[in-house]
């Protein structure tokens, strides 16, 4: 019993006024103690954690996806190899890496839309997109992207018209889709910097549209 009022005062509750408290949440704390194991035995490198946890909180993001999308846009040869073979062509830009080995890029047209998910779990293309937000991790936008994406559109507050198709990519480990929304109107002669504007994180995933931004933004 005495074991079980430890468990109990331990310092997770905010409101535990105990010095403990002071300490981070649990999985904060757990992540620490790993570290600090590990730097102690020499098995990582503190500098080499740095270098990666900047990569994703500020170089690796939908940023990059919006260039491969406003390249496409404005070049034909390049979204002629994009769309043959993805790979490459990402590779030649940079952004090939971990949780984006193989890119397939799908193209929305006039008559199809394209919307991607991953049924089994969370699988994107990291080094285009950055970290998938959390309703792409959901159970429900899984299950119901499959089943009805037409709805599922709507509730992003797409609604697209009865005779467009609409095709659902199921992204996994080893292939990740990347959309090319179609180009806005009213951009011709946009630079890339200009187009990337037009180009949201949704619109990648398919659950948006590239909209040309309002004067002035
Ligand atoms: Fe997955």
């Amino acid at each position: 019993m005495g074991c079980l009022r430890i468990i109990r005062r331990m310092p997770h509750d905010a409101h535990d006024d105990h010095p403990h408290s002071l300490l981070p949440p649990d999985p904060a704390l757990r992540v620490r103690a790993l570290e600090t194991i590990l730097t102690g035995k020499g098995l990582i490198d503190p500098a080499a954690l740095d270098a990666i946890i900047d990569t994703y909180q500020h170089r690796i993001g939908p940023q990059n996806g919006a260039r491969v999308v406003a390249r496409a846009w404005a070049d034909p040869a390049f979204r002629a190899r994009l769309l043959a073979d993805a790979d490459p062509v990402i590779a030649e830009m940079g952004l090939y890496g971990r949780q984006g080995e193989h890119i397939v890029a799908v193209e929305n047209t006039d008559t199809v839309h394209n919307i991607v998910v991953c049924t089994l779990c969370s699988c994107y293309p990291w080094p285009l997109l950055g970290i998938p937000p959390g309703w792409y991790k959901s159970d429900a936008y899984r299950a119901r992207v499959v089943r009805e994406p037409r709805k599922v559109l709507a509730d992003f507050g797409l609604t697209l018209p009865q005779d467009m198709a609409v095709r659902v990519w199921d992204s996994t480990a080893e292939v990740r889709y990347l959309v090319i929304p179609m180009r806005p109107a009213g951009t011709e002669g946009w630079d890339e910097e200009a187009l990337m504007r037009c180009v949201t994180r949704d619109s990648m995933i398919g659950t948006g549209v590239a909209a040309r931004p309002e004067a002035g933004s």
